[in-house]
Order: C-alpha cells, then structure tokens, then sequence
C-alpha cells in the first residue's frame, strides 16, 4: 500500500492539490493504484492552526509517508519584514527533514503553448531540459549573519558544499540523462569561487563512471546567456543551489507559463512532488489557477516513486489531448482558444484518462 501526504499549503496550492488528487483518483483502478492519504499542515495555514510552518504532526505524517504531494505556500498575510515566522521556512524545514538534496524540474516547449512564450518559435520549440538542482547545501543553508562594527553594519552568507554532497547529487544527474539524451551540462563558477572548483573536479570524477555521456562546463553567467539564446542544446543542467534556483525560474519562461512546470524533490527518503509555482494570492479562490503543474507533477511521482511508468504517460498524454483541443486556462488563454477553470481543465484531463 503506497502512503502519500498531502500538503495542500496556501492559496491557489490547495486548489492545485485538490485536481491532482483527484486525477490520481481517476487512474486507482485502471492502473491498480493500491495507495492512501492522510493530509498535513504547512506554510501559513500551519501558522494560523499551530503557530508553526512545519508542525511536528506534519513532520510525523511524512516521516511515515512514501511521498510527499504539496501545493505551495505563502501569501500577504503572512508577509512581512515584521513577521519572524514566515510559511517559507516550512519548505526549507521540509527538505531538511526529509533530506531532499536532488531538485529536478523538467521544462519542455509545448508546441501548442508556442504562441504564449516570449521567444521566437524556432528558438524554443526543441526545448527539452531537465534542471538538477542542488537543494540542501550552498547559501541557503550555510552560516549567516549581520554585525555591526564602529557604525558599519554588514551581512554575510556563506556558500560551502562538502564533495560527498556534490557527487550524490550529480550521481543522479548523470543516472537522469542515460534514460534521456545522454548530455549533461555542468553550471559553476568556477573562475571565482573555490566551492565551484571542487564541484567540477568531483563532476570529472563521476563522468568517468558515465562514458555514455557527454559532459560539458559552463559559467553560470554564460549558462544564463544560453538559455536565451540557444536553450534547446541542454539536456540535463546539474548545479548547485543558488545558480539552480535563479536558472529554473529563467527557464521556466521557455515552458510558457509557470502553470506548466512539474518538480520533484529526492532525498534519502520519501521524496516530495510540487508544482513549481507558488500560491498566487491573486488569483486564489477564483478558479482561475491552472492545475496542469500539479497534474503533471503527479505524474512525475508515478514515475520516479511508484514506478507507474505507463500511468505517468497516460497523465502527460491526456494534458498533450486537452491542450490540443484548445482548452486553456486564463494564464494561457488567448483569443479562439477555449477558456477554462481550475476544475473544468481537470476535468477534461480525466475524461481524456477514461
Ligand atoms: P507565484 O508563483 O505564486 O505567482 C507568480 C505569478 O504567476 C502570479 O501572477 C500568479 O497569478 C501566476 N501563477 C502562478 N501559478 C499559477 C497557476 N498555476 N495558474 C495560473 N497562474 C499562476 O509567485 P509569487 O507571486 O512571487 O509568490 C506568491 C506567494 O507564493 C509568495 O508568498 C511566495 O513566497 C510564495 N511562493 C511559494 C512557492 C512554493 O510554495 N514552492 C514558490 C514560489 C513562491
């Protein structure tokens, strides 16, 4: 029996989270998903119940799951320089908790949302890539401070990956691309910073187990460059945390709205599988969110932690049909496309699954 958390979160995260549930729903017999759920507190809505973003009965629930859906968290409410508990902190308590050093985000050009990307069709319509992020280490987690010295204040952060770090994380990357096009790109900096350095000497380490791959180097400034310019040369990007973070938002124009990207988080545990957008106080409550990140990001959980393969097509294959019927919600719509809600694009996703 496969034990998935739900963690709805804020805003437009409980809707999302909601269609993906029920498109798991909608493939339990066909595809004999023997599974159950048990849902969780997170970011604010955790806040307002418990005054915590990560509450210890959350912790338990995933401690004792298979994996982790979540929706996103955040919003106005909790907002604030003011505010010194803060829903994000419940996303970095999660992947410490759980572990989960391996970010993947997949961004591919739909043809059918060509029209909706700001790039000349020819530029992306062989986009296919695949980000590895590191997601544990680096800035986000090193030491930190402000002092103020004689009058002078300054803050720092601090950026240190250890090689056993280095080398789990691009372990998989290189593992990712034998089952795609066998190419993986390297992101450093490693004409500056000393953590980069190592980073590409344990890259050239690990590439010697992967002959079937090709491996090549880049900047980080120059990686940004090239993903305006020539973004379909990458296959799989493998960086460490702060480079990731900055490139998949860049990269995720290139999918055509933010509605569209799926992620996955692995660890040494149950790994955890969210959109990649957050909870849109703007449009939460109104039906307007697009659901299809979160659709396909159950998708990504058949395939990497249920090993549903064949269930993970048939999700894609549906979003692939409902878009070429021309059915979009209003983050993709455009004049002669037909304009839906939240739940009326899941809907259409599970009547293309039966
Ligand atoms: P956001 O991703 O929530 O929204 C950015 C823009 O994209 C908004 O205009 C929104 O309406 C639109 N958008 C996002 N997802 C959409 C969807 N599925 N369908 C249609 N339109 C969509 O980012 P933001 O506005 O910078 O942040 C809002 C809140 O979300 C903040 O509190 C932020 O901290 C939080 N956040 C959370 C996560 C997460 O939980 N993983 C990620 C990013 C931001």
């Amino acid at each position: 029996m496969f034990r998935l958390a739900c963690l709805p979160g804020d805003g437009i995260g409980q809707e999302v989270t909601t269609q993906a549930l029920r498109v798991l729903a909608a493939l339990k017999i066909k595809y004999n998903l023997d599974y159950t759920y048990r849902t969780g507190l997170i970011g604010g809505s955790a806040i307002d119940e418990t005054g915590e973003p990560f509450p210890r009965e959350t912790k338990e629930l995933v401690a004792q799951s298979d994996a982790v859906f979540l929706g996103a968290v955040g919003g106005l409410k909790w907002d604030g320089p003011e505010k010194k508990v803060r829903p994000e902190q419940g996303l970095l308590a999660i992947r410490k908790e759980l572990r989960l050093y391996a970010n993947l985000r997949p961004v591919k050009c739909w043809p059918q949302l060509m029209e909706q990307a700001p790039f000349k069709k020819e530029r992306i319509a062989e986009v296919d890539l695949l980000i590895v992020r590191e997601l544990t280490g680096g800035a986000y987690f090193g030491a930190r401070g402000t002092e103020t010295i004689a009058g002078e204040t300054r803050a720092f952060d601090t950026i240190a990956y250890s090689d056993k770090e280095i080398r789990r994380l691009v372990k998989i990357a290189f593992e990712l691309a034998r089952q795609r096009r066998k190419k993986v790109t390297s992101v450093d900096k490693a004409n500056i910073l000393d953590t980069s350095r190592l980073w590409r000497k344990i890259v050239l380490e690990e590439a010697v187990n992967y002959p079937d791959i090709s491996l090549n180097h880049l900047y980080v400034d120059n990686c940004a460059m090239q993903l305006c310019l020539n973004p379909s040369q990458f296959d799989v990007l493998v960086t460490e945390n702060t480079f990731g973070d900055i490139l998949s938002d860049q990269a995720s124009v290139l999918g055509g709205s933010l509605g569209m990207l799926p992620s996955a988080s692995l660890g040494e545990g149950p790994a955890l599988y969210e959109p990649v957008h957050g909870s849109a106080p703007d449009i939460a409550g109104q039906d307007l969110a697009n659901p299809l990140a979160a659709i396909l990001s159950v998708a990504m959980m058949l395939r990497l932690s249920w090993q549903q393969p064949e269930a993970a097509i048939a999700v894609e294959r549906a979003v692939e049909r409902v878009l070429n019927r021309g059915l979009r919600t209003a983050d993709l719509w455009l004049p002669n496309y037909i304009r839906v809600g939240t739940s009326a694009m899941t809907d259409a996703v599970i009547a293309e699954l039966s």
